[in-house]
């Protein structure tokens, strides 16, 4: 491509609402524009970069055995309700009618489409198993579309759906699909880890999502220092501890008056007590389908709640936090909240399990009880709700946690039933027998993968490629365009290296030598020839894009020496 002749606009200033650096370079770089919240033009860089992305995906499940279809955008409510979610999705769903008042969403997924499509095709175990996948247009009206190309309203997702006679081989599948992904990220040269995900409240199959390993990322993910356990913090375990040496001695259950001493950092100091043996209480209000309520979690005074654990604990849809005033409403005393004679639903965190010595809210002004014994609540509600924190021990073999940040570009997760017995989409097994499918299901955020490269791999000048899915892989820069020496030589070489397969640009355009390798640098192609003075002595330069190191290269080595740096 030639510069002079294409449609790249680079510009000095990033949107206002830019925070983070993939949505500042893409934008200024000229990959994207905004058309509205969360909706973007790809540009041609971003087009082609888009394209490379999408490439890599299909190779990778087609060699595996995948079956690309494209799918209606629009998809209509029926379908929806007949799953359920119609009423679940909530306001993500985009909701319109046409003119003859049927009721359409914009696609934010596609179950129910693909089950659909199957039902009634698919009729017998032998046709099976069958995965079948998209990549194409998703829209989902986001509460907070943010950070350019990583949360948009209107994006590109590849979306895969597997049927399967059992959950054996839906399992099979899945592993395979794992396999599968590891090899597209690995391809797209870029960081990045399958860790174990939540499943959400229905629980007992098994999920993972890929995370890109960045420090904007908004996942926190636990990995191990030692060993390949790798989790969302949502999802993440922690090995169990033993029971600090000290413990206290209390020879009764008790009130005890504790004027204003109301966090676990001040109960800590009045009590000259270890923290592990504090009732932590987090009240909470949680959202359903049909109403609210409040829930206290009770933890270890040293434990921090997980707010997706502890939503999943209850089945809620959300969690908000309360103020003291809708505390004192409901009859509960903020500070000194304790499990005894408390009028709302509480949930135990699972360490808390027969725990004894504790000191816990007295549910009145200024009181806690010493001496809390937890036997008292054997019926009650004791899951995991603590989150993991950095140090703790891994679950599987004991080392120390590490958190890191991480965006999510995959999700795989072993699907059920769920959508098959919905839509009442059946085959008939070996024994003639009516059986729903077993479904896996499997996206990679495409779009979002643009923005996640970037997001680890940049500096302060613009975005470093990685170079599979680099626009270019070489920019030749005239340094001046007037001299006609440079221009024929810089010409030559860009047919060359187009004959020879090289994803080449050359910067043709009049403009200053300044605002060209900026742009270079913007824009971020691992490779720039600067075509400059040096062709006088026979030499022309070569950039690094990613160590902005220069070499000086004979115009007699040139050619084999960027064959060679862009040999794949
Ligand atoms: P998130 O937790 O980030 O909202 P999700 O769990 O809603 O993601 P899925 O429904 O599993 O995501 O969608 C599959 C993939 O699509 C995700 O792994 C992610 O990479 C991508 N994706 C989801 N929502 C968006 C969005 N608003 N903008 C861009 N990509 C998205
Ligand atoms: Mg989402």
């Amino acid at each position: 491509m030639r510069f002079s002749k294409s449609f790249i606009h680079t510009l000095k200033e990033a949107p206002k609402d830019a925070s983070l650096p993939s949505h500042k370079y893409l934008v200024r770089a000229g990959f994207i524009s905004q058309v509205a919240s969360g909706i973007y033009n790809f540009l041609p860089l971003g087009k082609i970069v888009l394209e490379k992305i999408k490439k890599i995906t299909k190779e990778e499940l087609d060699a595996a055995g995948a079956v690309e279809v494209q799918l209606g955008f629009v998809t209509p409510c029926e379908l929806w309700e007949q799953s359920g979610r119609l009423a679940k999705y909530g306001k993500e769903l985009l909701r319109f009618k046409d003119r003859k008042e049927n009721c359409f969403v914009l696609g934010p997924t596609h179950e129910e489409m693909m089950v659909n499509l199957v039902r009634g095709r698919i009729n017998s175990y032998k046709q099976l198993p069958l995965n079948l996948y998209q990549i194409g247009l998703k829209f989902r009206d986001e509460a907070r579309p943010r950070f350019g190309l990583l949360r948009g309203r209107e994006f590109v997702m590849k979306d895969g759906y597997s049927f399967h006679a059992d959950e054996e081989d839906m399992k099979r599948e899945y592993a395979l699909m794992e396999e599968t992904y590891k090899k597209i990220f690995s391809r797209m040269g870029l960081d990045f880890r399958a860790v174990e995900a939540d499943v959400g409240a229905i629980g007992g199959s098994a999920s993972k999502e890929f995370m890109v390993i960045a420090d904007s990322g908004e996942d926190n993910i636990a990995i191990c220092t030692q060993c390949d356990y790798a989790a969302n913090v949502e999802a993440a375990k922690k090995a169990k501890r033993s029971e600090p040496s000290e413990v206290p001695e209390f020879s009764n259950f008790e009130p005890f008056l504790t004027p204003g001493i109301k966090t676990i950092e001040e109960l800590k100091e009045f009590f000259h007590i270890d923290p592990y043996f504090l009732l932590k209480a987090v009240a909470k209000k949680a959202l359903y389908e049909d109403g609210e309520e409040i829930v206290v979690f009770f933890l270890r005074g040293d434990q921090e709640l997980q707010e997706t654990k502890a939503m999943n604990a209850i089945e809620a849809l959300e969690l908000e936090d309360v103020s003291d005033e809708e505390l004192k409403k409901a009859g509960i005393v903020p500070g000194f909240i304790g499990p005894y004679e408390l009028g709302c639903k509480v949930v135990f965190d699972e360490e808390l399990k027969g725990a004894k010595n504790l000191i816990c809210g007295g549910n009145r002004e200024d009181y806690h009880l010493i001496g809390a014994d937890l036997a008292h609540f054997e019926d009650a509600l004791f899951v995991d709700i603590k989150e993991v924190k950095e140090g703790d021990e891994c679950p599987k073999c004991g080392a120390a946690l590490q958190i890191k940040k991480g965006i999510e570009v995959g999700h795989i997760f072993q699907l059920g039933t769920r959508y098959s017995d919905a839509l009442n989409a059946t085959f008939l097994d070996k024994d003639g027998k009516a059986r729903p499918f077993v479904m896996g299901t499997y996206g990679i955020g495409i779009s979002r993968l643009i923005a996640a490269a970037i997001e680890q791999n940049h500096d302060d000048r613009g975005c470093i490629w990685p170079k599979e899915i680099a626009p270019f892989s070489v920019d030749i820069i005239v340094s001046n365009t007037k001299e006609k020496e440079q221009l024929d030589f810089a010409e030559e070489l860009y047919g060359f290296l187009l004959q020879e397969g090289v994803e080449v640009i050359l910067d043709d355009r009049p403009e200053r030598f300044g605002p060209k390798i900026k742009d270079f640098e913007l824009i971020g192609f691992p490779y720039g020839v600067i075509v400059g003075k040096g062709l006088r002595d026979g030499k022309v330069q070569v950039v690094d894009r990613k160590t902005l190191e220069k070499e000086d290269v004979d115009i007699l080595n040139i050619k084999d020496y960027l064959l060679q740096l862009t040999k794949k």
